[in-house]
């Protein structure tokens, strides 16, 4: 039986699962399986390298072990390298693994305006920012700006990806919310005006880009959501961005095309 899987710690709600064997179903690949791989850092190397053996083609991989991944694999892509961080796993017969970025890839096919020529503004400097940064300059942004609550590590990612940090949220065509701000049950909880302030942004600021992406997935909207909406600002959640790198993952594993309406319908099946 072919095995697909997510390894991450905790990793008890992802919805990778249900809409990968959903996309499964729907191809027929009946004998094929994807799993939750609940590992703790300690055991992630040992965990992953044993995986090929127990009949395992590829796995995702998310928080906390994104980073190691990359240093783990065998081979990886010019955009996880760049990225510094791998969301994909593949594993060869003969135990090579390899490491694919498909954070970067699915970001870019799941937005509803092609980015080229737009100013951009990510907010964050983790994982998923270095994703977006790095996907959004590739997709032929015209700027690609980054604000981060540490100015320091906005720094960073900018002197390694090329692109400009700056001081406090600027205005642009897109803003892509790279931060776990609306991810924490005390921040969902937190009025909008709070949470948008933890991103620097005031609800006005919000109203002035063209298109607003939150890469956090909550039930409902997120704060930043919910602001652009009640100004008529296009938006784009993270569960649309969830499918888009699902997908990639997918037909990098089994070279076949999953429906994205499939997937899209068993991720949000699992909302509330
Ligand atoms: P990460 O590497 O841990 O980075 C977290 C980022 O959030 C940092 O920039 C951090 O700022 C910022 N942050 C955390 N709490 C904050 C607060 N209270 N106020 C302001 N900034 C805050 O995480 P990640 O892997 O990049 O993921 C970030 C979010 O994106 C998560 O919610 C994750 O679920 C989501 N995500 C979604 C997808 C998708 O497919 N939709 C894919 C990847 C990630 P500091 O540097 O100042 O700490």
């Amino acid at each position: 039986m072919p095995r697909l899987g997510v390894l991450g710690w905790p990793v008890a709600h992802s919805r990778s699962p249900a809409m990968h064997n959903a996309a499964l179903a729907h191809l027929g690949m009946e004998a094929w399986r994807y799993q939750r791989l609940p590992v703790p850092p300690e055991l992630f190397e040992e965990t992953t390298r044993a995986l090929e053996r127990s009949g395992f083609v590829g796995a995702n991989v998310t928080i906390p072990h994104k980073q190691a991944a990359l240093v783990l694999a065998d081979e990886a892509s010019e955009a996880a390298r760049a990225i510094g961080a791998a969301n994909t796993l593949t594993f060869a017969a003969d135990g090579t693994i390899a490491a694919e970025n498909t954070d970067a890839p699915g970001l870019i096919a799941a937005l509803e305006r092609a980015p080229r020529g737009m100013r951009a503004l990510v907010l964050g400097a983790g994982g998923s920012a270095r994703a977006a940064a790095w996907a959004l300059r590739e997709a032929g942004a015209r700027e690609v700006l980054v604000w981060n609550r540490t100015p320091e590590r906005a720094e960073a990612l900018a002197r390694d990806l090329g692109v400009r940090a700056v001081p406090a949220p600027q205005p642009a065509d897109l803003l892509v919310n790279c931060t776990a701000v609306g991810l924490e049950p005390l921040q969902r909880s937190a009025t909008e005006p709070e949470a948008l302030n933890q991103l620097a942004l005031a609800f006005d600021q919000v109203g002035e880009y063209s298109y607003v992406v939150d890469l956090v997935y909550s039930e409902g909207s997120t704060p930043l959501l919910a602001a652009a909406r009640a100004q008529d600002v296009p938006t784009l959640d993270g569960l649309e961005v969830l499918v888009a790198q699902g997908a990639l993952s997918f037909e990098l594993w089994t070279g076949r095309h999953p429906s994205i309406e499939v997937m899209r319908r068993a991720a949000r099946e699992q909302e509330g």
